[in-house]
């Protein structure tokens, strides 16, 4: 149950357990006041959080009226963690895998195939090969399994098809659906929708049911499958972008806008950092050091996908991003496959699939070697990629 009725006072995310703060338990002495004060003002909340820095502690406010006590160090202890950063994997023995030993689990973003209309990542233009992004990110998940594995990577995939990883449907959670729409509060509430025109969509019991299916259980599971079992050093999860296309998939505007970029995970708004769950999985990945990773390993990601697409920066305008001072293509940004997953998070958001250059190359399908001088699009990003990565874990793992 994640209602906050069922939990006592507890501030919760939807479909969300109720945290267990005694996981910082084992983060006690691991952080330096410093290092502390710095990840959480300039990386994870900017706009400030319900934690009170003292000298020697942070006093982090639990559930409604409870607190929950971290001390600092000066000499803090390593903090406990199953993934491993460049610098503790072993040197490499030959310099053409510079990927040896590197656990990287790939996550194809969105499940494609029959569920990609429900998830509103699909349009398709008169005869048109329909696009689906989760379909394309399988693809580009497959071949760059080969290129990490060539270069020595141990590759495995969250998922390999577009069977969902969550055991629920929609039909099972439209309890909790009716729940979190008498949440936001809607005057009125439906049944069903009438499409994906539908302007009053969001007031219906089953798009609510749809979205907490393939947006929030899909990613809890799909977090369930990072965590417990493939415990990566790394986790990419790919993506690729889309401009608003109208209301219509059988319609959609093409627009002249392509563009690239990479997410960390950051910028926690003050109404993300009151929820009970997240504050507390944000301390976690602070106190795990993932961004340190993050922002070693991304500026090499984006400067290899940026050469190879030719693509230019995306700028978010509204707030809930932060771009990475000194590199354009970098965002930090709180989503919840990159706050869940307990490692470094690299997300890719590369191309606009209903841009005009795009959505050609897209039609053209998947090919081996060159046409009109260039790779598939699906080969260039997978490629990319790996060479970004090659690139970062060869200059840091370099024998000395
Ligand atoms: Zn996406």
């Amino acid at each position: 149950m994640f209602l906050a009725a069922a939990a006592g006072a507890q501030n919760l995310s939807p479909l969300a357990p109720a945290p267990d703060w005694s996981r910082l338990d084992a983060f006690q002495e691991t952080i330096t006041r410093e290092d502390f004060t710095r990840l959480l003002q300039t990386v994870y909340a900017p706009d400030g959080a319900p934690i009170r820095i003292q000298p020697n502690s942070a006093l982090i406010k639990t559930g409604a009226s409870g607190q929950y006590e971290l001390r600092f160090a000066a000499t803090p202890k390593p903090p406990p963690r199953y993934w491993r950063s460049a610098k503790e994997l072993p040197p490499l023995t030959a310099p053409a895998r510079p990927l040896e030993g590197v656990n990287i689990a790939l996550d194809p973003g969105h499940l494609g195939g029959k569920w990609a209309q429900m998830e509103e990542r699909w349009f398709q233009i008169e005869n048109s090969k329909p696009v689906a992004e989760g379909d394309m990110t399988l693809l580009v998940a497959r071949h760059l399994e080969k290129n990490l594995a060539a270069l020595g990577a141990a590759v495995s995939m969250v998922r390999t098809s577009d069977e969902p990883a969550t055991s629920e449907r929609p039909e099972t959670l439209r309890k909790a659906a009716a729940e979190e729409l008498k949440r936001k509060k809607f005057l009125f509430v439906r049944e069903r929708y009438d499409g994906p025109s539908d302007p009053l969509k969001q007031n219906s019991i089953q798009w609510e049911s749809e979205l907490l299916f393939y947006r929030i259980s899909e990613i809890r599971q799909r977090a369930a499958l990072v965590n417990d079992k493939l415990k990566p050093d790394l986790t990419l999860c790919l993506h690729f972008n889309a401009e608003p296309w109208g209301e219509d998939p059988a319609q959609p505007r093409l627009t002249d806008k392509n563009h690239l970029h990479v997410l960390l995970n950051g910028c926690y708004s003050p109404a993300e950092l009151d929820l009970d769950d997240v504050r507390e999985e944000m301390l976690i990945r602070l106190l795990e050091r993932c961004h340190d990773t993050e922002a070693a390993v991304a500026p090499c990601v984006a400067e290899a996908l940026a050469r190879d697409t030719g693509l230019p920066p995306y700028a978010y305008a509204a707030g809930n991003a932060r771009q990475v001072p000194g590199n354009p293509y970098l965002w930090t940004r709180n989503l919840l496959a990159n706050r869940l997953y307990r490692n470094p998070v690299i997300y890719i958001e590369a191309y606009v699939m209903n841009s005009k250059p795009a959505f050609d190359r897209i039609q053209m399908g998947d090919y081996e070697g060159l046409r009109d001088q260039r790779k598939s699009i699906f080969h260039e990003y997978a490629d990319a990629l790996a060479e970004g990565l090659a690139a970062y874990y060869g200059a840091i793992r370099a024998p000395k």
